[in-house]
């Protein structure tokens, strides 16, 4: 009996070590590991079911994707480390920054960013945008050599309606916006038409 209880015992450590890995790896695989934020496989499981959950229940979501301006001169002047830490101090800003969102901001590209806000029309994450590019463009980056430096990013926003036919059609219209705003001039919002 009291081997069999020591098995038992045994065995539940073991269970509980095989949880904590799990959950360990269930994190790596939905992280981008540079700056921490969700990568994009996690920004598309989130969108799809924020899309799903908007359309049947009528629900005004929308999407913001943004890109940091001119992010190869950075590299150009910084080296590719600076640039790297350029989108690790980026990540830190926006984990402070939508804390209170029920989804988390992702990192979607090289240098390209996307949130999907719940129970927001488009006025709501046009304003969101705006707070973060505002908060963008005052982050003070500090490299280890001691220089600063500032950066921008232009944002693209679309609010899910009922002709995008699927997900896919809702980001196009936010990227077209983010597209419109590089083209406008940089470090600035547009909305989806
Ligand atoms: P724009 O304002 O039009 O967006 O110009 P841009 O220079 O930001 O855009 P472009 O697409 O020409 O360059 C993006 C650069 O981002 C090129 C690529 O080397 C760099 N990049 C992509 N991923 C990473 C990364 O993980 N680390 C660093 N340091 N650079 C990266
Ligand atoms: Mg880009
Ligand atoms: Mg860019």
């Amino acid at each position: 009996l009291q081997m069999l209880h020591d098995a038992a015992v045994a065995f539940g450590a073991a269970h509980q070590e095989l949880h904590a890995v799990r959950t360990q790896l269930e994190h790596l695989a939905h992280t981008d590991t540079l700056t921490g934020l969700a990568n994009r496989r996690m920004f598309e499981i989130h969108a799809n079911q924020s899309f799903e959950h908007a359309r049947r229940y009528q629900e005004a979501v929308s999407v913001i994707l943004f890109d940091i301006d001119h992010f190869k001169r950075i590299n150009d002047q910084y080296g590719h480390e600076g640039g790297d830490i350029v989108l690790g101090d980026l990540g830190m800003f926006l984990k402070m920054s939508v804390r209170g969102a029920d989804r988390p901001a992702a990192r979607i590209g090289g240098e390209e960013f996307a949130l999907f806000l719940s129970h927001a029309p488009a006025e709501v994450a046009h304003q969101t945008a705006e707070r973060l590019r505002k908060g963008i463009a005052a982050l003070k980056i500090t490299l280890p050599s001691g220089e600063s430096l500032q950066f921008t990013a232009s944002m693209g926003v679309a609010q899910c309606t009922a002709d995008d036919a699927d997900l896919q059609a809702l980001i196009r219209r936010a990227d077209l916006a983010l597209y419109q705003a590089k083209h406008n001039g940089r470090n600035r919002v547009e909305l989806a038409t």
